[in-house]
């Protein structure tokens, strides 16, 4: 099935299995534990020698039929649902961790929370991390060379810089090193990272997958089919969630691909609308005609999605002005919602950063970063002049 069609139909049996007069919307299993039965039932589920659900942090049938679907639109054969994003990059990166030796090699300029993550199993637990700059492409791929794993995100948040998948996954092979590719600002819709032979794809189902703002979580997919050990470390970790939210994100999921095209649109038509500015300096937008990867962007991605970020001429105190005369886009933290929103990224997602990292991450106080939602085009275009007119010194 196609991905539209997996989406359309997320959760839902057909026909044939749910028999006669049955509901098209799975039901939720919102119950902490399942009856065992006979002692001999509880032995077989807790031995293993046979399937059964006994409480929810182990498995659950609705939080199952989630990862189903997330492990479908991304093609690979198994995924692990998590209570955040983040709880997805802790499960991923000890999953890919396990039994290798060599640091995790990441970039500067990943998500503020997972690049604080690290820092903190860093210090406590002492996790080897080494953290290499991506645009140096020779040496970014000398240590992915010899990784014990990479966490990668291509797109970049917020700067939009990208990451030549096959090089660094070919890079990373070749010792062995397993691959974690953020794929929560790109998507399945726009860029496929197991077709480059990604070993794990990480996602926060809050962003665009759930799309609704109604619900925070997470997921991490493999490739290959999971082992007993990454189930292990999942259960353990206890970053899972109850059935309820694993059914609001199905129920998300189910307008996601349509979404994702009235994203990339209105996202497509305000990256147009501010380069054509001139109160502003830079648009950083991945497919767009300034960005200097457009050879990246071919090879690797279908459309550019719904985020990007943007710089003005007046530095950091005309972003924050621009902020503050916003009537219609909200001044909020996230992407994929409905409503449009937009961040200082140095004073919110990145604020975790020391102001070094973020120089050396190449995030300016400046930056500006704008998650398109669902709204008009026409209705945001109007409200950025609005609020740019009207703050005569840009
Ligand atoms: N990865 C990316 C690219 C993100 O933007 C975020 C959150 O903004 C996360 C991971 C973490 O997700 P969560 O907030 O669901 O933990």
């Amino acid at each position: 099935m196609r991905l539209e069609t997996r989406c359309a139909r997320a959760g839902c049996l057909s026909a044939e299995e749910a028999g006669a007069n049955a509901p098209l919307v799975p039901s939720i299993a919102q119950s902490a534990v399942f009856a065992l039965d006979k002692a001999a039932d509880a032995e077989a589920i807790f031995s293993g020698s046979r399937f059964g659900y006994a409480y929810t942090r182990f498995g659950n049938p609705t939080v199952d039929l989630l990862a189903e679907v997330l492990a479908g639109l991304e093609g690979g054969a198994g995924a692990l649902v998590t209570s955040s994003g983040n709880a997805a990059i802790l499960c991923a990166v000890t999953c890919a961790m396990s039994g290798r030796s060599g640091p995790l090699v990441t970039h500067p300029d990943i998500y503020g929370g997972s690049y604080e993550l690290l820092r903190i199993l860093g210090e406590v637990y002492r996790l080897p991390v080494e953290i290499v700059e991506s645009a140096d492409e020779a040496a970014w791929l000398r240590a992915v060379a010899r990784a014990g794993a990479v966490l990668l995100e291509t797109p970049s948040n917020p700067l939009m810089r990208l990451i030549d998948l096959e090089k660094t996954i070919a890079a990373a092979h070749s010792q062995g090193a397993p691959v974690i590719v953020d794929n929560t600002v790109a998507t399945p819709c726009n860029q496929r990272p197991f077709d480059f032979g990604a070993d794990w794809i990480v996602h926060s189902t809050t962003k665009y997958l759930n799309g609704h703002g109604d619900v925070v979580g997470g997921c991490l997919i493999r490739r290959e089919p999971l082992e007993k050990n990454h189930r292990a470390i999942h259960k353990n970790f206890g970053g899972t969630v109850n059935a309820l939210t694993a059914w609001l994100t199905l129920r998300g999921l189910r307008t996601f691909a349509l979404r994702m095209e009235a994203h990339h649109r209105n996202a497509s038509a305000l990256a147009d609308w501010l380069a054509a500015r001139p109160e502003v300096a830079a648009v950083h937008y991945p497919g767009f005609r300034t960005h200097p990867q457009g050879d990246v962007f071919q090879r690797q991605m279908k459309a550019g999605g719904g985020l990007l970020s943007f710089e003005l001429r007046g530095g950091e105190e005309a972003a924050t002005r621009l902020i503050d005369r916003l009537r219609l886009i909200v001044h909020a933290v996230s992407l994929g919602e409905p409503e449009t929103l937009i961040t200082l990224p140095a004073r919110s997602s990145h604020r975790g950063m020391t102001p070094e990292a973020r120089r050396q991450a190449g995030v300016p106080d400046s930056l500006l970063r704008l998650a398109a939602g669902l709204e008009s085009s026409a209705d945001l275009v109007a409200d950025l002049e609005q609020a740019m007119s009207s703050a005569a010194a840009y």
